[in-house]
């Protein structure tokens, strides 16, 4: 890694946006909540958050309804709407946007048979908004689903105090460079463990699959991985986790950033995604590994404009060849190897089967869309 440091004027990024000097969240009691959180709730009556991506293709928004049934599947939930002129999904004289219930979560805040409902979005001709990537990706998973594609995807994230810069990181400066926070312990290295450690409990106890989680480069930022997820369920789990981690922030009163490089010359934030088919995972699956390279090789630019929200624009910060990248404007693979775009871990090329690891998505990339375009490229050869 190289600790070369800049100026923190010179990072826009952290210095743009609504600025509060304090989250009124964080002097909040935490335990008041605790006397209404018993009250007992008429019996037959289910809470449903409905959560959905907003026009931006990148922030979550909800909305929480009152059931009186206890929802099996996404189908028996009703479909709802919103104003979409006031989420950047449609203008303002035909505002009612649609939103349908596709993956059911168990609540980790109201707990009992309350729901999270993960949606996909409408306009008012029933055809999907302009983000709306799940609906692609469901077909393309529909189409290659004998193949049994895997999904494991490594969500890097950094924690913002109120004034929008790195938690915990000194007043107009740097902390000292990076090297000591990566997986690190102690009070000088890592900040909010408790917040990353309610968000592991919350996932699980969802149904979302986290297999782990660790603290990165930078102080204050973090990693989870969700997986092995199948198809298009990938990209709700993680969706999923995002709406938590935001949600569980809210109260700590700090703020999560997606965003791909969060400050010059650190590590950015990423999405690696790590994928197989059912022939990778078998024996000597390193020739199917192999032809899916050669596949990704030839659409490169193809995947970078799907791989951000801003068609390779935000991957442009963070791609740069430095800080574990490979450059923006190359493909590479290699084993082991943390500077190509395409790496296959040690332990698969010892094996001869196992899975990939794409490490370009940006950490703020549309998972559907991620998914999507790896289906097509190495699976449906479009
Ligand atoms: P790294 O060494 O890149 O930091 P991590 O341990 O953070 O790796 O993440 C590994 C990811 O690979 C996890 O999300 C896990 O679910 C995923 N994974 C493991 N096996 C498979 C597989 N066969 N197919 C797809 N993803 C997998
Ligand atoms: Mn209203
Ligand atoms: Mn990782
Ligand atoms: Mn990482
Ligand atoms: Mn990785």
């Amino acid at each position: 890694a190289d600790n070369s440091h800049s100026k923190i004027e010179d990072n826009p990024k952290i210095l743009s946006g609504p600025v509060l000097t304090n989250s009124p969240n964080a002097v909040l009691s935490k335990t008041l909540l605790g006397r209404y959180y018993d009250l007992p709730l008429p019996e037959d009556r289910i809470l449903a958050t409905y959560i959905w991506i907003d026009g931006t293709g990148e922030h979550l928004r909800c909305k929480d309804r009152t059931l009186n049934f206890i929802p099996k599947a996404p189908k028996d939930l009703p479909i709802w709407n919103f104003d979409g002129s006031s989420t950047g999904q449609s203008d303002g004289h035909n505002s009612d946007t649609f939103l349908y219930p596709r993956a059911l979560y168990k609540d980790p805040f109201r707990r009992g048979n309350h729901i999270l409902v993960m949606c996909d979005t409408y306009k008012y001709n029933m055809e999907p908004t302009e983000t709306n990537h799940r609906l692609k990706c469901q077909d393309a998973y529909d189409k290659c689903k004998e193949d049994e594609p895997w999904f494991g995807i490594e969500q890097e994230y950094i924690l913002l105090d109120s004034d929008l810069r790195p938690f915990g990181w000194p007043p107009g400066g740097f902390p000292p460079p990076q090297g000591p926070y990566y997986c690190g312990v102690g009070a000088n290295k890592v900040f909010a463990r408790d917040l990353v450690e309610a968000h592991y409990r919350c996932c699980l106890f969802a149904g979302i699959p986290i297999c782990g989680t660790n603290a990165e480069v930078m102080p204050s930022q973090w990693e989870f991985q969700v997986g092995p997820s199948v198809g298009v369920n990938a990209a709700d789990d993680l969706w999923v986790a995002r709406y938590l981690l935001h949600r569980l922030a809210e109260e700590y009163g700090v703020i999560v950033s997606f965003d791909p490089k969060p400050v010059q010359d650190w590590n950015g934030s990423g999405a690696h995604t790590n994928f197989s088919t059912k022939k990778m995972r078998e024996e000597n699956g390193i020739i199917e590994i192999e032809k899916a390279i050669d596949k990704l090789s030839k659409v490169h630019m193809k995947h970078i404009r799907v791989y951000d929200p801003r068609g390779g624009k935000d991957n442009e910060r963070r791609l740069t060849g430095l800080h574990e990248t490979a450059s923006i404007n190359d493909f590479s693979a290699g084993v082991a190897n943390r500077g190509s775009s395409i790496r296959i871990p040690r332990s698969v090329a010892v094996d001869k089967k196992g899975y990939l690891e794409d490490r370009r998505p940006a950490s703020n990339c549309d998972p559907y869309a991620v998914v999507d375009a790896l289906m097509r490229t190495c699976i449906l050869n479009e």
